[in-house]
């Protein structure tokens, strides 16, 4: 399932007046490919993400999810849809310091509302995807910062989502971790079909991008296809 985004505008409050956060911005990422937003720092990507996780409503133009347009669902059904259809990785791994790495997947599932237990293996099995093989009874403080990369990935990924939106996943890794990072979005995007986008300032990840976009001061510009 793709993800649209069709003219979205989005302000934030500031002082008398309103920022622009997002002007007139459309995107459109097809499942099965990952499409890289760069630019400079306050330009507005991580609202885009926001917008396009519908944690945040904009003040115009829509967000197409598997051709459901969400702007038509009351706020239960986006939560729902969030839930079910749109994984969102931030850029610190926020795990819970007291569960192991197989329960911050399965917590998941139980935010759900599904019985955990029936989903071990699948926890197990995208924790085997992601690299941590024989790792899921580590707390996070035995991990190191691209393993947490790696299970806040896994994570993001156990309700199946249709859309993968991902924050600057490499900026807290050093090169290495950063690399195998990226080949595992890469990979997870083409085997689970996700339509990824994916914010980065590494600009030599953009040769493994299908496309990149660049945010400048709210506006998407200058769209190339890889
Ligand atoms: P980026 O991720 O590219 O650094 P952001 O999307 O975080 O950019 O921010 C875009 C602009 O919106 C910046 O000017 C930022 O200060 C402003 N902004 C972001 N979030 C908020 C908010 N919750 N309230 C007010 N202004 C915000
Ligand atoms: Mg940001």
């Amino acid at each position: 399932m793709s993800l649209l985004l069709s003219d979205v505008t989005l302000t934030y409050p500031d002082g008398d007046g309103r920022l622009t956060a997002l002007d007139a911005v459309g995107l459109s990422v097809p499942s099965g490919t990952l499409t890289a937003v760069i630019g400079p720092s306050g330009s507005g990507k991580s609202s885009l993400l926001a917008v396009a996780a519908t944690l945040v409503l904009p003040d115009a133009g829509r967000v197409i999810v598997g051709g459901q347009d969400t702007s038509q669902l009351t706020a239960a059904q986006r939560s729902t849809l969030r839930r079910d259809r749109i994984g969102i990785v931030f850029q610190q791994p926020n795990l819970l310091p007291s569960l192991s790495c197989i329960e911050q997947l399965l917590v998941m599932v139980h935010l759900a509302g599904r019985p955990p237990r029936a989903h071990r293996a699948r926890a197990l099995e995208l924790l085997d995807a992601v690299g941590l093989a024989g790792q899921a009874h580590r707390r996070p403080h035995q991990l190191s910062g691209g393993q947490r990369q790696r299970v806040n990935i896994a994570r993001a990924l156990m309700n199946e989502p249709s859309v993968l939106l991902v924050d600057e996943p490499t900026s807290a890794l050093d090169h290495e971790s950063g690399r195998a990072v990226l080949d595992l979005l890469v990979r997870l995007t083409r085997e689970r079909e996700t339509a990824t986008v994916m914010v980065t300032h590494d600009r030599t990840h953009l040769e493994r991008m299908d496309a990149t976009v660049t945010m400048d001061d709210g506006r998407l510009t200058g769209a190339v296809a890889a």
